[in-house]
Order: structure tokens, then sequence, then C-alpha cells
């Protein structure tokens, strides 16, 4: 991609540079970066090696404390001045994302106009309460001050890849925090490039953020300096797992939002087309590449012959291709790892015993939407997230049969209950162990202000998002004042 007058984005400022506040030669070499529904080369961008990583920490150490002690006025104006160029360069942007993630034009759009929420909301942080004042004995003024943490850490991932990102430089950057952001290497435009192009543009301080484009070294060491006081980090359950390793023995906070094998109950009285488009947009949307995603179809089993029907139907008439030049319903995955890893699934799946009902296939790194039947325990379908587009469907019997199945996982992300009975949904609702629940709705939600987060291999059990922001990305300090020193008995 050229750059043209009137874009937001110079592709030339990053080609081998890294941003550091300015845009600087990266130690670690030049990363390759592909647009996966063609193989063209979009963008070569600096790599962040151990050394760069070290050195963008001690100038974000820095420029954090000026950060600190800008007014909130200013800092509302810059995070406004960001969401209003998002906006001015909306398509622009929203078609780096689309190549870059090989998502459809609707989920770049809608990554676009999330940031811009996102930074919005950023800017109302700042006229928000900075803490509580305390009860405490008569003459002494006690109060708790929300304090940054100093610099943090956010490593995000290749799939949604602006949104994961800016759901923690906002909020970081909001709470007077300086940021060192790892985009995942496949996206680091979209993850990081984008956002420090245009908070530059809109006039953060050099030094706040920094965005250093990596992989697993550039990650880890951020996770194991003792100088970054907190990681928010998105991505895979065995990745998460070994970044909280390493925040547990420095004592740093960590957030972590992890994978997960949502279930979508399809109850014996749901409309049952209206339930398969609900089960082909929880399954298939960007194709499958969605931590929400559903990934368990959980059907009543007396309906399951002709809901299995309305979702192959559904599947069979979903045009797969390159999201940038046609008008398609899904792209490719990213990777040709990731293909075969979707495709080892199904077809292990397949030979334990599992009906292929459409799908299951590929070219080049293009999936066929995917329906696989008569998934049971034991198959990797049943319990493995496959991060591709792939309906697994399992049926139940009973109401305590299905949450049983629901909850036989080791994740606890998100879940979904389709039915013409609200309160039966409810009950069945209060009984699936995951940290986000959707009746009458498919898993695949997010809206910026909720809190968002999982339970178990899914997450920390905690949250990010919406009413998080200031728990998660500052400490509340405690401080007491008297007007002199009193004596003690001793
Ligand atoms: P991944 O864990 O492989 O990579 C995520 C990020 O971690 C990338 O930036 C990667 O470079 C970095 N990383 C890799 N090794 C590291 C290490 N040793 N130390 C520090 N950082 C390291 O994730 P992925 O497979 O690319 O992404 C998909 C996964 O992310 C899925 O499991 C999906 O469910 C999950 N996800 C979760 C959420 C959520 O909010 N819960 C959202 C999106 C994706």
């Amino acid at each position: 991609m050229s750059s043209k007058n009137n874009q937001l984005l110079n592709p030339a400022l990053w080609t081998g540079n890294l941003f550091t506040g300015q845009w600087t030669a990266a130690k670690g070499g030049t990363l390759v970066v592909r647009e996966p529904a063609t193989g063209e080369v979009l963008a070569e961008v600096g790599q962040a090696n151990a050394a760069d990583v070290d050195s963008a920490i001690n100038t974000a150490i820095a420029a954090q404390r000026g950060w600190a002690k800008v007014a909130p006025r200013e800092r509302a104006a810059i995070f406004r001045r960001a969401a209003a160029l998002l906006q001015e360069h909306f398509d622009e942007l929203a078609m780096w994302v689309v190549r870059e993630t090989g998502g459809i034009v609707a989920k770049g759009q809608l990554e676009i106009g999330e940031a811009i929420e996102l930074f919005n909301m950023a800017a109302a942080m700042q006229h928000e309460n900075q803490g509580i004042v305390l009860p405490s004995q008569a003459g002494r003024l006690s109060y708790a001050k929300r304090v940054p943490h100093g610099v943090v850490g956010v490593i995000s991932p290749f799939n949604v890849p602006l949104v994961l990102s800016m759901r923690a430089v906002g909020p970081a950057l909001a709470a007077g925090n300086a940021v060192l952001l790892k985009p995942d290497p496949q996206t680091p435009v979209s993850g990081g490039l984008i956002i420090a192009s245009v908070l530059q543009a809109a006039g953060l301080p050099a030094g706040v953020l920094h965005v250093l484009p990596g992989g697993a070294e550039a990650g880890s060491v951020l996770c194991e300096s003792p100088l970054v006081k907190m990681i928010a980090f998105t991505g895979s359950t065995a990745v998460g797992r070994m970044v909280a390793e390493a925040a547990g023995r420095h004592l740093k906070k960590v957030t972590v939002e992890l994978g997960g094998k949502s279930p979508l109950l399809i109850l014996d009285d749901a409309d049952l087309d209206v339930a398969a488009s609900n089960a082909a947009w929880g399954a298939f949307l960007h194709q499958g590449q969605i931590c929400m995603a559903s990934g368990r179809i959980l059907v009543q089993e007396s309906i399951a012959a002709e809901f299995t029907r309305c979702l192959v139907a559904k599947a069979a008439q979903l045009p797969v291709g390159n999201p940038a030049t046609e008008q398609v319903a899904l792209g490719p995955l990213i990777s040709e790892r990731q293909r075969d890893r979707t495709h080892a699934i199904i077809h292990d799946s397949i030979a334990a015993g599992a009906k292929l009902e459409a799908g299951g296939s590929y070219d080049r790194l293009f999936y066929q939407p995917t329906v696989l039947s008569n998934v049971k325990p034991g198959m990797r379908a049943y319990h493995e997230e496959v991060f591709g587009p792939c309906a697994s469907l399992i049926t139940f019997k009973t109401d305590d049969e299905a949450v049983a199945i629901a909850n036989d996982t080791e994740y606890g992300l998100s879940a979904g209950i389709i039915t013409a009975d609200v309160g039966r949904a409810m009950r069945l609702g209060e009984r699936i162990d995951s940290g986000m629940l959707h009746i009458n709705d498919q898993t695949v939600n997010d809206e910026c202000c909720n809190p968002f987060g999982g339970r178990g291999c899914s997450g920390n059990g905690g949250n990010v998002g919406g009413p998080t922001n200031w728990e998660n990305f500052s400490q509340l300090r405690w401080v007491t004042v008297q007007s002199a020193a009193h004596p003690y008995p001793f």
C-alpha cells in the first residue's frame, strides 16, 4: 500500500522501524507482513528484539512521569483528536484491517468504530472521580486517590488486533500510564502502528506510547522486566499461562483474556431458521477466529435433524473469498498453521465418528464453512478451540444434560441460549459456568462498555473493559493528612 496525500498512514515511516515516540530503526531486523488473501507483502515493519524492548522501557519510564502530570483537559483533547482522526480516515483504516487480518469489510469497519469509542471513553475518563474520601477520626483528612501503575505492557493477538490492543491502550493511557504495546507479528499495523500513527498526529507526548512489533522474545522481555508494572495480555491459554507465571514471579499485576469453547444452546422451542442463523454467525464470523466463537452448538435431540438441515443450507450458501475485492461472508484464515490445525481437528474428529455435513476442505487459506454433527466427548472438535470455521453439533435430551455438556470444558468465556422461553433460559443460564451469557443471542458479543472476561482457562476470573478500566489500570493510594503530628503513648 502506498501513502497518498490525503491518507493518514505513511508506510515509509514504519518500514524497518518501531514506534518509540518517533520512528526508530529496529535492532531486531525486519518483519514482513503478508496479506493472507493474496500472499502479497503489505508492510515490512521493524521487529523488536530484547535490546529494543529494554531501551523502550527506559524511555517510557521517563515519559510516564510527565504524562501523569498533564492536565486532564489536555489529555482528553488528545484522545478526542485521535477519535476524530480515526473517523476522518475511516475507510482507509478499515481497509488496512481488512487486508491485514483477512476479515470482511464489516468487521474492519467495526474495529475502527470500536476504536473511536475507546478513544472517546479514554477522554471521558479524564473527567471522572479519581478516588474517594474516607471516614476517619476527627481532624484527619483520609482519602484514596487513583495513581497509575507506571509502565504497562500490552500484548495482543492477530484476530481482532485493533480493538484488542485499544481496549487496554486506551484506559491504560487514560489512567496516566505509559504503554509498551506488542502487537502480534502477523498484524502489527492494525494491532499497533495505526494506534501509533493516530496518537502521534493527535499530539501524544513522545515516549508515552511505544509500539514494538515482534514475537515471543519481545513479549517475554515485557513480562520478565521488573520495570514493567502490569501486563494486559490477550491471546491463547498456553501463552497466557506463561505470561501469568512470569507476572506472578515478579509480583506484577496481570490481566489474561484467553481462549474459549463457548456453548450455544438451541432449545426445542426455538425458531429453527433464526437459531441456524445465530449458529452460523457464532461459528463462522471471521472464519471462526474469535475467542467467543460458538465452539460447541448444543441442540435438543428432537429438533436436531431439522436444525442441522437449516444450518447446512446456510453454510452451503456463504461465499468465501478475498474480502478486499469480493462480497464474501468468510475471508481467509490468517496462516497455513491455523488452516492446518483447523483441518486436522475437523478430520481427526471425523475419523473418531463425527459426521461431516458441510465443508471440511480448503483452497489456499480459504476454508469452507464446516458443519460436523454427532460430535461426542473424546473427539478433538468437542474439547479443543478450533479457531477456524467449524460448527460442532452436540445433541442433548434434557436441560440437566445440556448444563452438564455446557460445563464439560476447561474454558468458560461466553454462552448463548436460543429459545422462546426466557424463564427456562434464565434458569439454565444460571447453571452455566461462563464469564458472559447471552439469552436469545449467539456467543459473539462485545460492546466496549461491558465488563469482558472469562472463567477457568478462558481467563483469571477478572474482567477488562467498561466499569473495570480504573480498577485495572490504576491503584488506589491511601493518604491521610493532619494539620500537625500528635504524640503517641510511646
Ligand atoms: P498467542 O497466544 O499465540 O499470541 C498472542 C500474543 O502473545 C501475540 O502477540 C504473540 O506474539 C504473543 N506471544 C507469544 N508467545 C509469547 C510469550 N512467550 N511471551 C509473551 N508473549 C507471547 O495467541 P494466538 O493463537 O495468536 O491468538 C488466538 C488466541 O487468542 C485464541 O486462543 C483466542 O481465543 C485468544 N483470544 C482471546 C480473547 C479474549 O478476549 N479472551 C480475544 C481474542 C483472542
